[in-house]
């Protein structure tokens, strides 16, 4: 037992009313680092799903929320913010219960979140739109700034609050209304996000929530006619999904659907740098993050050093819940999800790949009721094999390898670092500043790494290539996403047109 207490019951947030589901349905959640309760939540049926839609519609519609002054949009924001640093560790504790990770980590999230809001909040202030010159100086032309309208936001259970900052701030920014459907398994920060939103003077109807299984509700919030934008982030398989249920009303999507991401390394690299940040790049967070280095892409004359010292790292991570302060890593967040992960090992080895370390669970009976899985090194893959295409979301690492010397060794690094239908994230490990721009201009993913992996800062783009994603603001750079803009031609001086002859008989 790892100390977990329940967290209260909760439910629905539904034009300004927290209510239970309209059939009464209940789920509990449970730790996944060892399965004890956390709490009670309701599971609301399509009917709240399309309540949800429709309160969402009607305060978009009558406001005030999408005319409120950007400052003041901004000033809600920057509260939420403040909220976040008083309320620290009560909304860690939630992402910790939820999801199991370590509490060190749920802190770390939680200061992203408060950088998100109070970077949102800087962009809408600063929302003034632009003047386009006619050179007609009767005439003013300007482009406006307006918000879409109703957004359906659906996020996973990997990092809960963080991934629905990414899009409540800007959908709140730009002066949307929405209806959030948090994974069915992590609801707890979304409950308290809604919350401390409508207790910081969010208008009712602005900020719903619904929660339960996206299959029961994901067709109500991608294909109602009343919602204008769908933003997205997990599979890719339940990406393609939600593109299709959202065409016959052409809504506008953004989607974030992970990435099978390579972390390359030369043997130019600074070694000790390159094999430690290649561990964080793939376990971290039990390897359940979309942009983690899961594909190990070395060159050949120095694989062994690389290979033997990560394996021999990765077999002494610590296990352990979210209050064990000497654990390196947790669970993972469901039996499903271990279930997932195990397939995938087991079929890269029939595959032909060679398990270094790791394979399954941890033999610690204290870990013995949570999802956990130890870190596991495949090695010798080959791009044939499933192992390097398919995304394992767990802590998994396979390792590739390429040779020659020069632009040869280059070419072959790009050839198998860009063999993917995913194109999210990657990194590229090389002291010659030359190769690092080269290869780092050739991956064609999203965010690439020199000399690094895994940081990013709100205000730089994120979002992926290829089949990794839709739109490349995804609510971490701008506003684009979520805002259309307008052309406004205001004539001063209004005439006839004069294309047409007036003859004299209709003048
Ligand atoms: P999903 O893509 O199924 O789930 C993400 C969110 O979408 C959840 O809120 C889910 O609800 C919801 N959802 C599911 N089906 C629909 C639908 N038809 N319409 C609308 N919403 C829907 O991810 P899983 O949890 O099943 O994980 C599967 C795989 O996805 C992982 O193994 C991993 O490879 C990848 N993944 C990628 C992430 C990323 O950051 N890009 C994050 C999480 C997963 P519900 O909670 O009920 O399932």
């Amino acid at each position: 037992m790892i100390g977990v207490t329940s967290l209260p019951d909760h439910t629905l947030l539904i034009d300004g009313s927290w209510r239970p589901a309209s059939d009464g349905g209940t789920r509990t959640i449970a730790c996944p680092a060892d399965g004890s309760p956390v709490g009670t939540v309701a599971e609301a049926t399509p009917e709240d799903a399309t309540a949800a839609v429709l309160a969402a519609r009607r305060a978009f519609d009558e406001g005030p929320w999408p005319l409120t002054p950007a400052p003041e949009r901004a000033a809600l924001l920057r509260r939420l913010a403040d909220r976040l640093v008083a309320e620290k560790e009560t909304v860690a504790r939630a992402e910790s219960l939820d999801t199991g990770k370590r509490m060190v980590e749920s802190r770390i999230d939680v200061d992203d979140i408060e950088a998100v809001f109070r970077h949102f909040a800087d962009l809408a202030s600063a929302d003034a739109g632009r003047v386009v010159d006619t050179g007609m100086p009767d005439v003013s032309s300007r482009v406006v700034h307006e918000p879409v309208g109703v957004c359906s936001l659906i996020t996973p259970w990997n990092f809960p609050l963080l991934q629905t900052s990414w899009k409540v701030a800007p959908a709140l920014a730009a002066g949307n209304t929405f209806v959030l459907k948090p994974s069915e398994l992590t609801p707890h920060t979304s409950i308290w996000l809604v919350r401390a939103l409508e207790e910081e003077g969010l208008p009712p109807g602005v900020a719903n929530l619904v929660l339960g299984a996206g299959s029961v509700l994901g067709p109500v919030l991608t294909g109602h006619q009343a919602v204008d934008l769908v933003s997205f982030t997990g599979g890719v398989v339940t990406g393609r999904a939600i593109m299709a249920a959202a065409a016959p009303t052409v809504k506008r999507v953004a989607l974030e659907l992970g990435g099978k991401n390579p972390n390359v390394i030369f043997e130019d690299a600074d070694l000790p740098a390159a094999i430690d940040n290649a561990l964080t790049a793939v376990f971290l967070d039990s390897g359940q993050v979309c942009s983690a280095g899961t594909r190990l892409v070395v060159q050949e004359s120095i694989r062994d050093e690389v290979v033997e010292t990560l394996v021999a790292r990765a077999e002494g991570i610590r296990l352990g819940g979210p209050f064990d302060e000497h654990a390196e890593a947790g669970p993972l967040i469901s039996e499903a999800h271990r279930e997932k992960v195990a397939t995938y090992v087991r079929e890269a080895i029939e595959d032909g790949a060679v398990l270094r370390c790791g394979g399954g669970p941890p033999e610690d009976p204290e870990l013995a009721d949570g999802w956990f899985y130890r870190p596991t090194v495949l090695d010798r893959c080959t791009q044939d094999m499933r192992c390097v295409h398919d995304e394992s979301f767990g802590p998994v690492l396979t390792v590739e390898t390429f040779s020659g010397t020069g632009d040869e060794a280059e070419d072959a690094a790009v050839a198998i670092a860009n063999d993917t239908i995913y194109g999210l994230a990657g990194a590229v490990w090389t002291q010659n500043a030359g190769r690092a721009e080269r290869v780092a201009r050739r991956l064609r993913h999203g965010t690439i790494w020199i000399n690094d992996y895994h940081p990013y800062v709100p205000g730089a783009e994120w979002g992926g290539y290829k089949q990794s994603g839709v739109g490349r603001e995804l609510g971490l750079a701008g506003l684009a996403e979520y805002r259309e803009s307008k052309h406004i031609w205001h004539n001063t001086r209004p005439a006839p047109a004069g294309w047409f002859e007036v003859r004299e008989e209709q003048a």
